[in-house]
C-alpha cells in the first residue's frame, strides 16, 4: 500500500471479487462487493456473503459505522447478503437514524424483498434507481443510473461523478445492451463485472470477449474485471486473466483487497488481518 500506509483520497477497495453461484458457494473469491471512499464519504456496492467481516479485516482500516451510503445493484444473493447487517452498521446499531439506501424496487418492496422494512426504516433516505436518473449521494457526489437486463431482476450499473474525480462507471451483471457503448462514452475509469471467459447467448452475464469489444468503443484509459467466475479463478482458469490490455484501455483482473486511486486510477494491493480483527478488537 502507500508510503503512509491509508487509502487516496477518493478511491475504490474490492472487498470480494468472485462472482456467481459457484465461486460464492466455495469462497474461491470474496463476495463482499466494492467500498467507495470518495467526497469524504464511504459507501459499499452491493455487499454479498462475508462482506462485513472482509471490512472489519481490512489493512488499512475501514470502519463499517461510517458507512453513508448502502447501495444494490440487484437482488441477487451474492451481492445482497450483507445489505441489512451493513444498514446496520451504518446506522449504529439502528439507534441513529442516518445515511442513504440505494437499491432497485424489488430489492425494497414485495415478498422477495432483501431489504428488511426494519432496515429501511433506520435509513434517512431511500432512493430508488431509475434509468437515466442521477441521485445525489451528498457532498457533491452523484450516481446515475443505467437499466442493466439480469435474469428477470431489476439490475442498474452506475455512473459517479464528483467534482475534481474524473468520470467512472461500474457495470454489473448484464448480457451486454448496445445502450452501454453511448452511456459509459465518457467514463475515464470502468469497472466490470466480468463472469466468464466467453460469450454465454442464454445467460445475461458479460464475457471477457464482450467486455473487450465495449472497450474498444469507450474512450477509458483504464479499466478492472471483478465479478469473476470460478471458470477464470480455478488454477486452471487464471490464464483467462493474463493480457486483458486492448488497444485504448489498460484492464486489470481485480484480486481481493485491491484498491484504485480514483483520480489517478493508481493500482495497489492491501491485505487483511484475518481472522476479522476490528480496530476495537485490537
Ligand atoms: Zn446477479
Amino acid at each position: 500500500m502507500s508510503k503512509e500506509n491509508s487509502y487516496p483520497d477518493n478511491f475504490i477497495r474490492y472487498i470480494g471479487t468472485g462472482g456467481g453461484r459457484f465461486s460464492m458457494i466455495r469462497q474461491q473469491r470474496g463476495t463482499g462487493g466494492i467500498w467507495i471512499g470518495c467526497r469524504g464519504l464511504s459507501g459499499i456496492i452491493d455487499p454479498g456473503p462475508g462482506s462485513l467481516a472482509h471490512i472489519c479485516a481490512a489493512n488499512p482500516t475501514l470502519l463499517s459505522d461510517e458507512l453513508d451510503f448502502v447501495m444494490l445493484t440487484h437482488k441477487h444473493v451474492d451481492h445482497s447478503t450483507d445489505a441489512n447487517v451493513l444498514i446496520e452498521c451504518m446506522t449504529q446499531g439502528g439507534f441513529e437514524k442516518k445515511g442513504t439506501i440505494i437499491a432497485p424496487s424489488d430489492a425494497l418492496f414485495g415478498d422477495d424483498r432483501v431489504i428488511m422494512e426494519y432496515s429501511q426504516r433506520r435509513a434517512e433516505r431511500i432512493h430508488i434507481p431509475r434509468d437515466g436518473s442521477v441521485i445525489d449521494i451528498g457532498n457533491g457526489l452523484a450516481a446515475e443510473a443505467v437499466e442493466h437486463l439480469h435474469h428477470g431482476v431489476e439490475c442498474y450499473g452506475y455512473i459517479f461523478r464528483a467534482p475534481g474525480v474524473p468520470e467512472w462507471g461500474m457495470i454489473s451483471d448484464s448480457r451486454m445492451l448496445p445502450s452501454f457503448a453511448q452511456r459509459y462514452k465518457n467514463c475515464e475509469f470502468i469497472s466490470m463485472n466480468v463472469t466468464f471467459p466467453d460469450r454465454k447467448k442464454h445467460l445475461d452475464h458479460i464475457s471477457i470477449e464482450e467486455a473487450k469489444e465495449l472497450l474498444s468503443q469507450l474512450n477509458a484509459k483504464n479499466a478492472v474485471f471483478t465479478h469473476l467466475g470460478a471458470m477464470m479463478t480455478s488454477p486452471e482458469g487464471r490464464h483467462f486473466l493474463e493480457d486483458l490490455d486492448t488497444e485504448r484501455t489498460d484492464v486489470t483482473a481485480a484480486r481481493d483487497g485491491m484498491v484504485v486511486d480514483l483520480e489517478t486510477h493508481e493500482i495497489s494491493f492491501c491485505g487483511e488481518n484475518f481472522p476479522a480483527s476490528a480496530p476495537w478488537q485490537r
